[in-house]
C-alpha cells in the first residue's frame, strides 16, 4: 500500500513542502519507496524509508542533513536536497528525478530490461558506441574523485547505483543516502559481487579505499560486462551460498586474469564477453585492473586512485578511432615504430600525433582536450584541437587551434604561428607547442 496520496504536502526540514504528485510510488525496494513530488516549483524523486533500521536512525537521518547542507560534490550526483519532517514515524528526502530515458547500470550489463506494459516486452540496453561507454567510464571515475576530494565515501557502490544515458554516456549516481564522512559508516556494507574483500570478511568498515575496490569492478564490468572473480574455480560450485561468497570474494579471490595464476580463468560458453574483449584492450588499461585485483586485494593502498583511471581513461579515448570505412580499433602497440595508424578493416594508415604518452590518430574529426594540451590542466571535456578537413582540398587534413592562445609549429629548421580558429597542414616530424611547457608532434614514417 502506497504511503501517500496524490495531493499530499509533506514539510522539509528547511520550511516549505514536497507535494506528492502521484498516488503510485515510482518504485520501491527493500529499504523504501520513491514518489513523484513537486518541489519549488518542478517535479522531483522523494525517497521515502518504510524499513524500520533506516526510519529510526537519528544519526542516519543526521548525516543525510548534514549533506544536504554540503551539498553535492558534483552536479552527478542525485543528492538529497531536502529533508522531510517526521510523518507517520518516518522520512525521507528529496532528489532530483532521473532523465527518463535513461537506464540502469544492472540493465546494461544484462544487455537488456524488461518493459512494464502488457505484454512486457524486452527493450535492448546498449551504448550508441564506444566513445559513449568511455564517457561513462571518465564520469563515473570523476564523480568518485570529486566525493573522495570532500573527505566521503560512497560505501555502497554497485550496479544499482548508477543510471545511464546510453546515447551519450552521461551518468547519474543514484542512492546518495549512504554516502557519509569517511570513516563513518551506519550499517550498510555492500552489494555481493561489489564489495571489497576486507569488507565481505568483517575485518573493516566501508571507507575510501573499499570504494576503489568498487570502483575497479564497476569499470571492469563496464568494459567487459563479466565479473573480475567468477571464472572455472567459483563455477565449479553450483551456486554462491553464503560460505562460498566468504571464500571466493574474501578468503581467497583469485582474479581471472592473474598473471601466475592460471585456476580461475574465464570459461567458454559462460564468460564470452571478457574472453572476446580482454585482449582487444591496451596493457595499460588492463594492467590497472590487475594491480586492482591481484596486489589491491589485500594491500588496500595498491588500488589504483581515480586519478590513475583518469589518465588511463584518457589515453583509451584518444587511442581508439574510427576510420573512414566506419572500422573501429585502438591504435596497435606498433604505431610508435611505424610511424602511422591502421585501420585494421581496410587497411587505411593515418599519421598519428604524440602528446606524452598518448597516440592520436590523425583521422577526420579527431580531437585532442585541454588536460592533453595544455600545462597543468585538468579539464577532460574542453576540446582544443580538433582534425579538420581543408576547405578547398578534398582529402587534405589539418589540426584547428581550438584553444584560445597562439601554438609555434617547429618543422625543418622553420618556425611559424597558428593563432586561435586557424589551422595548419599536418606534416610528419612537424612539432607544435601549445604552451610553453606541452608540444605534440607528429611521427615520421618509418
Ligand atoms: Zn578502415
Amino acid at each position: 500500500m502506497s504511503s501517500f496520496s496524490s495531493g499530499d504536502r509533506i514539510p522539509l526540514m528547511t520550511g516549505g513542502y514536497a507535494k506528492v504528485v502521484r498516488d503510485a510510488p515510482l518504485g520501491s525496494g527493500g529499504q523504501g519507496e520513491v514518489y513523484l513530488v513537486e518541489y519549488k516549483g518542478t517535479q522531483h524523486a522523494l525517497k521515502w524509508y518504510t524499513s524500520l533500521k533506516m526510519r529510526t536512525s537519528v544519526e542516519f537521518k543526521e548525516n543525510i542533513r548534514k549533506n544536504v547542507y554540503d551539498g553535492a560534490p558534483s552536479e552527478r550526483f542525485a543528492w538529497p536536497l531536502d529533508v522531510t519532517e517526521d510523518v507517520n514515524g518516518s522520512f525521507g528526502y528529496v532528489m532530483r528525478l532521473l532523465p527518463k530515458d535513461n537506464e540502469e547500470f544492472s540493465d546494461f550489463l544484462r544487455t537488456y530490461r524488461i518493459t512494464k506494459t502488457e505484454p512486457p516486452r524486452r527493450v535492448p540496453v546498449k551504448f550508441a558506441s564506444f566513445p559513449c561507454l568511455i564517457r561513462a567510464a571518465i564520469q563515473v571515475v570523476d564523480s568518485f574523485a570529486a566525493l573522495h576530494r570532500v573527505g566521503k565515501s560512497y560505501q555502497d557502490l554497485n550496479d544499482g547505483g548508477i543510471s545511464m544515458d546510453m546515447s551519450t554516456g552521461d551518468i547519474i549516481i543514484c542512492d546518495c543516502d549512504n554516502i557519509a564522512p569517511d570513516r563513518t559508516n551506519f550499517g550498510i556494507a555492500g552489494k555481493q559481487g561489489y564489495m571489497a574483500p576486507e569488507i565481505v570478511l568483517g575485518t573493516k568498515t566501508p571507507d575510501v579505499y573499499s570504494d576503489r575496490f568498487s570502483l575497479a569492478v564497476i569499470l571492469f564490468k563496464l568494459f567487459f560486462r563479466d565479473d573480475p572473480f567468477w571464472g572455472a574455480k567459483v563455477c565449479k560450485c553450483c551456486n554462491l551460498t553464503d560460505y562460498n561468497y566468504r571464500k571466493y570474494y574474501g578468503e581467497e579471490p583469485v582474479f581471472i586474469y592473474h598473471p601466475t595464476d592460471s585456476s580461475n580463468r574465464p570459461v567458454e560458453g559462460i564468460h564470452d564477453n571478457v574472453i572476446r574483449m580482454w585482449g582487444r584492450y591496451p596493457q595499460y588499461l588492463k594492467d590497472l585492473f590487475t594491480r586492482a585485483f591481484v596486489d589491491g586485494l589485500k594491500e588496500t593502498s595498491k588500488r589504483p586512485i581515480e586519478i590513475e583511471w583518469m589518465s588511463a581513461l584518457i589515453r583509451l579515448r584518444s587511442e581508439s578511432f574510427m576510420c573512414s570505412c566506419g572500422g573501429f580499433s585502438f591504435v596497435s602497440d606498433d604505431a610508435e615504430k611505424s610511424g602511422e595508424c591502421t585501420c585494421p578493416k581496410c587497411g587505411r594508415s593515418y599519421p598519428v600525433l604524440m602528446l606524452g604518452k598518448t597516440r592520436l590518430p590523425l583521422a577526420k574529426d579527431a580531437v585532442a582536450y585541454s588536460c592533453q594540451t595544455r600545462f597543468g590542466s585538468d579539464d577532460f571535456e574542453k576540446i582544443t584541437l580538433k582534425v579538420v578537413e581543408n576547405r578547398l582540398k578534398q582529402g587534405l587534413m589539418g589540426l584547428k587551434n581550438l584553444d584560445d592562445c597562439d601554438w609555434e609549429v617547429f618543422l625543418d629548421g622553420t618556425r611559424k604561428s597558428v593563432q586561435p580558429d586557424k589551422g595548419t597542414e599536418i606534416v610528419p616530424g612537424m612539432r607544435i607547442e601549445f604552451d610553453r611547457k606541452t608540444s605534440g608532434t607528429v611521427l615520421r614514417r618509418n
